[in-house]
């Protein structure tokens, strides 16, 4: 028997309950062990529904949708992908896996997400210099959407295909509409650590059923319809199992009230260190409602007496897990070589950026417990 994990408090774990375990069961049951079955095309056709789209594939991670979605854009060896600095490296490692060269976008102080007006400047460069990127990146950060309405205008303005990497995101919406929708391709993610786990997995949805069908050809080996095995272009084995999938389903019922839990928690935060002089919780835009997938607060060293890194060791001692804000794409060695736009943003949310727990199952207990450590770290009682 393995244990599950003691009382450490974790920054986004997994949150399961009774209609996994009888999806999951029932999927085991039917015989459907394989990364095909009705519980793979129900999650499809679930999530699609949710998202008020067309069609949609189930792979095996978000990374695997993101390198399918590039591939379906036409991005190949030598060309450029634009992609925010700020953002998990796999969005980047996408990029490099089809040949591309990544091109890293620095943020909108307003949102974190990829600055609109940056994107604008560079396809201007880009054109006059007669080489557009083959393909723009845009990730809806910490689970906020990106605004991708510029992004999307200017985009079409130049011809370049826009993908929207909305792993942190489902259940957010951008000016009313539901994050993935946003481009004719988007990204989903069901790692353990977000908002719905498959204990593993990934969505690509997109407006064109076609070009969906083809990313389920190339997750499955590119086999040509032949009772042999006929290949005439290199596939992946990136296709969804049917139990994760099981999983997926359940986790997707209860989309709602994940997010709902996500918000609060976000809100409890905010309220808790609304009078500590020097901590400033991530922006959120006006055009849209953010998961908060993550709480993220920036900490202003001098006014709160006390460094981002002095809050976070002193949540680790008391077993409580952080994480500094993503360190951008450009500062990191395995992209010394690629070009930046770099306006300093990425770069300040970084040294400030602290993640705080924020997963659906955490305890308004476990809350408390971390407000009052944050409060100790400062050398003041928690008020709440
Ligand atoms: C998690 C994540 C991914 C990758 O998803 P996996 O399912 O872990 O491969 C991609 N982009 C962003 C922004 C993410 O947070």
């Amino acid at each position: 028997m393995i244990e599950p994990a003691p009382d450490r408090v974790h920054l986004s774990p997994p949150d399961t309950g009774d209609d996994e375990r009888a999806l999951l069961l029932e999927a085991l049951d039917s015989g459907w062990v394989a990364p095909a079955g009705p519980h793979l095309t129900a999650f499809e056709d679930e999530m699609a529904a949710v998202l008020g789209v067309p069609a949609a594939a189930a792979l095996s991670s978000g990374t695997a949708a993101l390198h399918l979605a590039l591939l379906l854009c036409g991005v190949g060896p030598g060309d450029e992908v634009l992609v925010p600095t700020l953002t998990f490296v796999a969005s980047a490692n996408a990029v490099t896996y089809t040949g591309a060269r990544p091109v890293f976008v620095d943020s909108d102080a307003s949102s974190w997400c990829m600055d609109p007006a940056l994107v604008a400047e560079e396809l201007a460069r880009c054109a006059r210099r007669g080489r557009l990127p083959a393909a723009v990146v845009a990730v809806d950060l910490y689970g906020q959407c990106a605004d991708l309405d510029p992004i999307v205008e200017i985009c079409t303005r130049y011809e370049v295909p826009v993908v929207e990497d909305a792993a942190e995101a489902l259940g957010a919406t951008y000016r009313g509409r539901p994050a993935g929708s946003l481009t004719p391709l988007g990204v989903l993610s069901f790692n353990g650590n977000k908002i719905i786990t498959t204990g593993g997995g990934g969505m690509l949805v997109g407006d064109d059923p076609e070009a969906i069908e083809r990313a389920r050809y190339l997750a499955t080996q590119a086999r040509q319809p032949a009772p042999h095995y006929e290949h005439t272009e290199t596939g992946f084995n990136y296709r969804l199992g049917n139990l994760a999938a099981a999983v997926g389903l359940g986790q997707l019922r209860h989309l709602g009230e994940k997010v709902a839990r996500r918000r609060a928690i976000r809100r409890t935060y905010e309220a808790a260190f609304a009078e500590l002089a020097g901590i400033t919780m991530m922006p959120v835009a006006a055009y849209g409602e953010p998961t908060h997938w993550l709480s993220v607060l920036t900490i202003d060293a001098e006014a709160l007496g006390a460094s981002r890194e002095d809050v976070r060791v002193r949540l680790e001692a008391a077993d409580i897990e952080s994480r500094p804000a993503w360190k951008p794409m450009h500062r990191q060695p395995l992209f010394a070589g690629c070009r930046a736009l770099d306006t300093g943003v990425a770069d300040r949310v970084f040294e400030r950026g602290l993640c705080l727990p924020s997963g659906s199952g955490l305890t308004e207990a476990q809350q408390a417990r971390v407000i009052e450590v944050v409060y100790a770290a400062v050398g003041q009682p928690a008020t709440r």
